[in-house]
């Protein structure tokens, strides 16, 4: 190794060997890195969400930076192969931390760090547990793991000048999580829904499904020529996938509701809630499970 690539990793053990993550073009101007259909669990490794950058005439903006700095930092080096440009934004779609615990990758450039109304606060709340558990998740990768909290805080809408391409943020009520922010970018015509939107993984639920169904109505008026889920791609379009996940959705819901008015436990819920989308969903276990296991006591008392 080279005496100064030495040294920097000495100073940046996380930052100064991550390779560029391989990127896909998606439409001008618009990367996504995708992650791996991993659960978030012991040893998942930071890398299982979409994560993404839209490059300007001014500069670039990040649209969520992985679970860990190493990713985060792999996607720098990814966005440095397309442009010098300064990295102006990075923006988190939610609090999530495999959405969120790359940010620390990108401090050096000293962006606006741009999230929810709710974000920081949200941030606040979870950040012992995040990062108490992010060794588990992801070894000695959590060397140097931050939670940097939003700069700038979207309560409703906000526009973001790129130069030559606007993103509209838009911030949603309590829906996927307490914390869920949509992009969309006016040049290329992309939506970023963040988790309000999963493909071909099961949908994972911190929030409250009511809502959520009526964002997913709210997502299908966008005149979307591409968009990017917060985890998986589809050759489907974006109604098509929201279809999908709409679906999922009420099943859950009705099932859920049926079970608690017939008085079976949440023990005897789990494993029936929702059988009919299983084999249709990756992940589906495990992420039924704990969306049976939240969803159970908040309708008990309806
Ligand atoms: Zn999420």
């Amino acid at each position: 190794m080279p005496k100064l690539l030495f040294l920097l990793s000495l100073l940046f053990p996380t930052l100064a060997l991550a390779a560029a993550l391989p990127v896909e073009q998606i439409a001008a101007g618009v990367y996504v890195h995708r992650g791996e259909h991993k659960d978030l669990e012991a040893g998942y490794g930071g890398d299982i969400c979409n994560i993404s950058f839209v490059v300007g005439d001014k500069g670039i903006a990040v649209i969520d930076t992985g679970g860990s700095p190493r990713v985060g930092s792999g996607l720098r080096e990814a966005i440095r192969k397309v442009s010098r440009l300064p990295i102006l934004y990075v923006i988190n779609t939610h609090v999530h931390p495999d959405h969120s615990l790359g940010n620390a990758a990108f401090k050096q450039d000293k962006p606006v760090f741009v999230g929810h109304g709710k974000l920081a606060e949200a941030m606040a709340l979870r950040k012992e547990t995040y990062l108490r558990n992010q060794v588990v998740w992801v070894g000695a990768d959590a060397a140097g793991t931050e939670m940097i909290a939003p700069t700038l805080s979207v309560a409703d809408t906000h526009e973001i000048d790129l130069g030559g391409r606007t993103l509209r943020l838009q911030a949603h009520p309590l829906a996927h999580s307490p914390t869920d922010l949509t992009v969309f970018d006016t040049a290329s015509k992309t939506l970023w829904t963040g988790d309000l939107l999963f493909v071909e993984r099961t949908p994972s639920i911190d929030g409250n499904i009511p809502n959520w169904l009526e964002v997913i109505e709210q997502l299908r008026t966008t005149p979307a020529a591409h968009f990017v889920a917060g985890h998986g791609s589809t050759g489907k379009g974006l109604s098509a996938a929201l279809d999908d996940e709409k679906r999922y959705l009420g099943t859950l819901l009705n099932d859920v509701r049926a079970a608690i008015k017939q008085g079976l436990s949440m023990e005897q819920t789990i494993p029936t809630a929702a059988r009919s989308e299983q084999g249709k969903w990756l992940l589906f276990d495990a992420v039924n499970r704990r969306n049976v296991a939240l969803l159970y006591p908040q309708l008990e008392w309806e």
